[in-house]
């Protein structure tokens, strides 16, 4: 299928989804990962009208971005060092992948270098599983009055992928517990949070009935990073 395709039965997914949950269609963003693919494939996309791109490696988002129009709006969604603070403030409209204090104090001190504010949102591991970054829901609760009180940092929401699961219905006790979390953290705040960023290529139609305000499909959109990689061997054998 082609990317306009894909684009449509996504959007279709999307509004099917938010009429089974009686939301606004409106009131979803579809953030396009455009990790492993090449900017013709942003380009491609933002040509069919999406304007939301995701990047999880600063690295290469930096070769790409200059690339890509420059009206896009990317965010940053992978794990995130401390040494790639001042690239990611620089490159990403959102950063939605901050799980410590020491890492917003980072990127709080490097928006400030650069006179900005950075919008983030918080991200939780939700599973407790050993092998993933985010916060323990406790140690966010915890810590999130001191995250807050940084004056270039502004809390957007929350963020987390659930365990990998074949069956997307099993990811729907984590993203309800990921929207819990945010009423949690509202409260501690005394404000709303705007996002839940939550549901990939197997799952955004579950996130969506659970809440979620940006979903990040990749493979749904674009195909299989595998192929990506594939395609790009193939142009550097061949040269262009
Ligand atoms: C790669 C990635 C996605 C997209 O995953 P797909 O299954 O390809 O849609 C979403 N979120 C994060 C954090 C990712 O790293």
């Amino acid at each position: 299928m082609s990317l306009a395709e894909n684009l449509a039965v996504i959007q279709q997914r999307i509004r099917a989804a938010c009429q089974r949950a009686g939301r606004e269609p409106r009131s979803v963003s579809l953030l396009a990962v455009a990790k492993t693919h090449p900017p013709e494939a942003v380009i491609a996309a933002a040509d069919l009208g999406l304007s939301l791109f995701g990047e999880n490696k600063v690295q290469e988002a930096k070769a790409k971005i200059p690339l890509c129009p420059g009206k896009l709006r990317w965010h940053f969604i992978g794990h995130l060092q401390s040494n790639k603070c001042r690239e990611a403030v620089e490159w990403f409209a959102m950063i939605e992948s901050v799980d410590s204090l020491a890492l917003a104090q980072e990127i709080n001190k490097r928006a400030s270098a650069a006179a900005k504010t950075m919008p983030i949102l918080l991200e939780v591991n939700v599973a407790g599983e050993a092998s993933k970054f985010g916060y323990p829901p406790e140690r966010l609760l915890a810590e999130l009055k001191e995250i807050n009180a940084l004056p270039r940092i502004e809390i957007h929401g929350l963020m987390a992928v659930p365990p990998w699961a074949s069956v997307a219905e099993s990811s729907r006790t984590h993203f309800r517990r990921l929207r819990e979390l945010k009423r949690e953290c509202e409260q501690i705040l005394g404000a709303p949070l705007p996002h839940l960023s939550m549901g990939m290529s197997g799952d955004f139609e579950v996130a969506i009935e659970e809440g979620a305000t940006i979903v990040r499909v990749g493979t749904a959109l674009f195909g299989t990073r595998a192929a990506a990689k594939a395609a790009a061997r193939t142009d550097e054998i061949g040269g262009d």
